[in-house]
């Protein structure tokens, strides 16, 4: 699970973003009006295509840390250890092309799975690259969900103070185009959850929508049932990443940065 005490890397937030247009052409509704002898017309203004996209990221919710990580950003050198280096190089490498080919990704419903044993590995932050890649360059709407506040939702559906019913929510799982679900397999065993990834794994599947999917745990050894496992194995391909945390190095070299400008 995501929390703020795991991920103390350095936030890289967008500037903020005001409610006017940031080229002060319309009034940031995106549209500004021409007058025109036959009347008033509507011209899409150059700011636009960029709060379309911002409107996706937005629907993203992708964590506030993650939200501007490209693939292309991803550090090798960060690893210590060769071994972890060639492996991260290699689930960059596949990312990007993954990127590239994405429309026939797409056409296969195809996924990725990023597994390490090790915790703070870059899988999430992987993952996340490609989401935002996938909301930036090819237009797709891509939602983010760590399988333990999936599951939460779930569960809270089950109250009748709830908005929305079981089905509804799934079925909202269902429709997205591309989702991330992060850390699967910390959450157990149990006939409901096994009950509640199949329909919606079966169903994305089936749909050929496309899942990007990242655990502790190799995909065969995950604790499901079998015909889940098989959706799972036929849905995502499996990304081996390094067994070496970067979580605390990144947290480390971040405070030496910033002793050195205290001592400065
Ligand atoms: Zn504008």
């Amino acid at each position: 699970m995501l929390s703020s005490t795991e991920f103390n890397e350095e936030a890289q937030t967008e500037p903020e973003r005001t409610c006017g247009c940031p080229y002060g052409i319309c009034d940031g509704s995106g549209h500004y009006l021409v007058n025109k002898p036959e009347g008033l017309f509507a011209k899409k203004c150059k700011c636009y295509e960029e709060q379309v996209i911002y409107n996706k990221l937005d629907f993203a919710q992708i964590p506030k840390e993650f939200q501007n990580l490209a693939i292309k950003d991803f550090d090798i050198d960060i690893y210590k250890l060769e071994e972890s280096k060639v492996k991260a190089s290699r689930a960059v490498s596949v990312s990007k092309k993954y990127v590239d080919k994405f429309e026939k990704m797409q056409e296969l419903g195809r996924g990725l799975y990023f597994y390490s044993k090790e915790a703070g590995s870059g899988k999430t932050r992987l993952a996340v690259s490609i989401g935002n890649s996938l909301v930036k360059y090819k237009k797709q709407h891509v939602r983010f969900i760590t399988t333990v506040d999936l599951l939460g939702k779930i569960r809270d559906s089950w109250n009748d103070k709830s908005g929305s019913s079981e089905e509804a929510l799934v079925e909202e799982f269902v429709t997205i185009p591309v989702l991330i679900l992060d850390d699967i397999g910390v959450e157990g065993n149990k006939d409901w959850i096994n009950n509640i990834f199949y329909r919606i794994i079966n169903r994305r599947l089936t749909n050929k929508k496309v899942t990007l999917i990242t655990s502790n745990i190799p995909m065969n050894k995950l604790g499901f049932d079998y015909r889940l496992i098989n959706r799972l194995e036929d849905m995502v391909m499996q990304v081996v990443m390094p067994e070496e945390s970067v979580r605390r190095t990144k947290a480390k070299s971040k405070n030496e940065e910033m002793l050195k400008e205290l001592m400065g």
